[in-house]
């Protein structure tokens, strides 16, 4: 199908190392697809003081270079949709300028205004749009993560954006739901009968939901020293993956019935009333060659700043009382992976008749997109049973070009599909759940536990599952 709507893109922060690195490379991605309508346009803006074509100088030496399979026809098409505008988000004037540009084309569908900057301008943009008449309904927001480093924090933004915004307008960025495993899920469970019986506390023995990184903060010290794994992974990340393996099937898939329901599963998750024992902060340490954290580069020597989470979360509903959730994130880890791991109880006849081989689905986002179940099998020759793995290759399964999730969440703001966004109340929610943490260690005198880098990380989060007789995928057989 043709690409219908006509839009103008305005993309703030359009200098910026995330426009270059992913937005900018996503943008050409759709245009050579062909899912770029023909005359939609992406206009830079940010401080810097260039002309057209020294910003296209710039996106040609600095953007280019990220992306895969460049043709030299179509990147030739895609400037000629790129114009720039040199705007300070101070400055009142550039903002009647900006209005000036986007009004020459008042017959566009739709004026999606990127917020690719840092969160402290988001207020006096959002303001200053709404003053140049830039807030009209075919406005759409979008906001680009940290949306707050706490409840107070997210409450804020969210407040100075609705002043001037109507929240059908807004468009919160969590990458994590532009990837196709994930969005996975939901057809997973709710379109097929083979799995929703079973999805619940009677068969489910626990879930473990992991992203795990090998890498280590590289040139990132200074940021991550006073963000952390929490507020980097676990508030948005995590939850949202939490969300999808546990909502209740919405009443129909529009973006507020399946919003609804994520919200819910945020609201029932118990409070961590006993933090040191259910959410284990750590730090890596050096190994194996590796540096640890305290010594990476713009890292204080003294960081208490946790680079390794795992949490003991419950569910408080009646498909999942009782489950334990266990979430984890960490960086420097032994693999990279995000995944979902659904271990079920054992066989009611205690292995009277074959030897427990619990069932087990581990849902994969990456690095491959697969799901895997965990079955026993005849062992060749015996009665015995042996375990086997069913494996269900998602990218084989469903072909078909496969987007970066930035190009995915770019194409659904721009044709108004809110479906992959954050509501305001879905995250205040989350950070309502896990700013006690954040201030309980604050306040600790105990430090981050340490871990070797390049480990499966903090002992003592391996404790916290024995202590229920569970263990990490990578311990299970
Ligand atoms: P960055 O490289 O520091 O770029 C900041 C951009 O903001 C530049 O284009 C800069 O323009 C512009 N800017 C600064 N002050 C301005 C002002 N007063 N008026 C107008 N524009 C101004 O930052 P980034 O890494 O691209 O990150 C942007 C946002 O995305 C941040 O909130 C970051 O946390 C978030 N984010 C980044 C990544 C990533 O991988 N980089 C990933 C996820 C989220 P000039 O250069 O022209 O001054």
């Amino acid at each position: 199908m043709k690409p219908q709507t006509n839009f103008d893109l305005v993309l703030f922060g359009a200098t910026g190392d995330l426009a270059m690195r992913k937005l900018l490379p996503a943008l050409y991605q759709a245009h050579a697809a062909g899912l770029l309508h023909p005359q939609g346009r992406i206009l830079g803006v940010s401080r810097s003081k260039f002309s057209r074509e020294e910003f296209l100088a710039k996106v040609g030496r600095d953007s280019k270079i990220h992306i895969k399979n460049i043709e030299d026809a179509a990147w030739a098409q895609f400037e000629q949709r790129i114009d720039y505008l040199s705007l300070d988000v101070g400055e009142a004037a550039d903002f009647s300028a900006l209005a000036d540009k986007v009004n020459q084309r008042p017959d566009t569908d739709a004026v999606v205004v990127y917020l690719s900057t840092a969160p402290k301008f988001f207020a006096p943009a959002c303001e200053k749009l709404a003053a140049a008449g830039l807030n009209a309904p075919k406005v759409r927001i979008v906001l680009e993560k940290p949306l707050g480093t706490d409840l107070a924090s997210c409450r804020k933004i969210n407040e100075d954006v609705a002043a001037y915004f109507q929240e059908n307008q807004i468009y919160r960025i969590d990458h994590y739901l532009g990837k196709e495993g994930l969005q996975n899920l939901l057809p997973l469970r709710f379109g097929n009968s083979l799995f929703e019986p079973l999805w619940n506390k009677d068969y489910i023995q626990s879930v473990q939901i992991t992203i795990a990184e090998t890498l280590g903060v590289e040139e990132r010290g200074e940021f991550y020293d006073i963000t952390g794994a929490l507020r980097d992974m676990v508030q948005n990340h995590i939850v949202q993956m939490l969300c999808f393996t546990a909502m209740e099937r919405p009443k129909s898939l529009a973006a507020d019935d399946v919003r609804d329901e994520k919200l819910k599963v945020i609201q029932s998750l118990k409070p961590l009333n006993d933090i040191d024992k259910q959410a284990i902060r750590g730090q890596y340490a050096p190994s194996a060659g590796l540096n640890g954290y305290a010594q990476e580069h713009k890292v204080p020597v003294d960081s208490r700043t946790e680079t390794y989470v795992a949490i003991k979360a419950e569910i408080d509903n009646p498909r999942w009382a009782g489950v334990p959730f266990y979430l984890r994130t960490g960086k420097r880890l032994a693999g990279r992976t995000a995944e979902i791991v659904l271990n079920f109880k054992p066989q009611p006849d205690d292995g009277k008749l074959y030897a427990a081989v619990p069932n087990r689905i581990v849902i994969s986002l990456q690095p491959q997109e697969t799901v895997r179940v965990r079955l026993a099998v005849k062992a060749v020759g015996s009665d015995r049973t042996v375990p086997a793995e069913m494996v269900l290759d998602l990218a084989q399964a469903a072909a078909g070009r496969r987007a970066e999730a930035y190009e995915l969440l770019l194409r659904e703001v721009i044709d108004g599909r809110l479906n992959l966004f954050n509501r305001r109340d879905e995250l205040e929610a989350a950070w309502a759940w896990l700013t006690p943490v954040l201030e309980h260690w604050a306040a600790s005198p105990v430090p981050p536990h340490l871990y070797p880098a390049g480990s499966h990380g903090v002992e003592a989060a391996r404790a916290m599952l024995a202590e229920n007789g569970d263990l990490w995928l990578e311990e299970q057989d």
